[in-house]
């Protein structure tokens, strides 16, 4: 693999930035990846965002692509051993390390500089990939679910409570996208963007017991968390990493 992502404007993806053993079919995921990791940073630097949030690409894809060399280079050695085909499976399914989830659902970007956890108000940190929550309503009735939402190549902002106080400026909604979540009973002001958690799975998947914020970043990481309503962090946020 190489030693940077990054020369200027040259960035380096998928299999030009790392090569391995097909040992773990992983080299395909951990490419696109990549792509959609750097993807909505480049569009955001075209827009005047400041230069290192092309930094963090390295940063945090970097580190997921050593650890799958490492691995899949012990599976593929593992492989050529001549032990029986029944220990080497036996190998690859009790294996603890970290690409023992070869699904890489359970990649974060925890520690990264765009990874802000304002407290510890929710069990899901800054830097974890934004989970799925099925079951939620809109206002019209429509059943929705958080992959949903979160589709396209804009932040979303999860506001779980039901007090409306965050002062954010207008902003164009190709950029930034906010729904208020609240519980079945809860009263909310009449909101375009409230979603009704019907099943609480929103809540409990993301640890959620009170009041929370939750931003998630366009390639469906989250980018800050907080347990209070205010709308200056997020401001904070958005302004550092996009420029906007
Ligand atoms: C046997 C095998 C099984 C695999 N199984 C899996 C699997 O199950 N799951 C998985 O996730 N991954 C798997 N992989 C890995 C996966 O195929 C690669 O990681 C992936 O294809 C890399 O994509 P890429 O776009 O980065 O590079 P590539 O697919 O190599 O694409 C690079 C492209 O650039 C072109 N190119 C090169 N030089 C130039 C040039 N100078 N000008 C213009 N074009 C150029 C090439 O022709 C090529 O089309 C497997 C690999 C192998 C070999």
């Amino acid at each position: 693999m190489v030693d940077r992502y990054r020369n200027g404007r040259i960035f380096l993806v998928g299999d030009a930035a790392h090569v391995h053993s097909p040992a773990e079919g992983e080299g395909m995921q951990t490419g696109i990846q990549d792509a959609y990791n750097l993807g909505w940073e480049i569009a955001s630097a075209l827009r005047g965002a400041p230069d290192m949030l092309l930094d963090t690409y390295e940063d945090e894809r970097l580190p997921i692509a050593r650890q799958l060399l490492e691995s899949t280079s012990a599976r593929s050695q593992a492989f050529m051993r001549p032990s029986s085909i029944t220990q080497t499976v036996t190998n690859v399914t009790t294996s603890k390390d970290a690409f023992a989830d070869t699904t890489q659902l359970s990649i974060h970007y925890r520690g990264s500089t765009l990874a802000c956890d304002l407290d510890e108000a929710t069990i899901i940190r800054a830097g974890d990939r934004a989970p799925d929550a099925p079951g939620l309503h809109a206002s019209n009735g429509m059943q929705v679910r958080l992959f949903d939402v979160f589709r396209g190549t804009h932040f979303t902002l999860l506001v779980f409570g039901c007090q409306l106080t965050l002062q954010l400026p207008d902003v164009p909604n190709d950029f930034l996208r906010i729904y208020t979540i609240v519980r079945p009973g809860e009263r909310i002001a009449a909101s375009d963007g409230a979603l009704i958690d019907t099943s609480g799975h929103a809540h409990h998947t993301y640890g959620i017991t009170n009041e929370a914020l939750i931003l998630v970043r366009p390639d469906g990481y989250i980018g800050l968390t907080g347990g209070s309503l205010d709308s200056d962090p997020i401001i904070d946020y958005l302004r550092g990493t996009t420029g906007r």
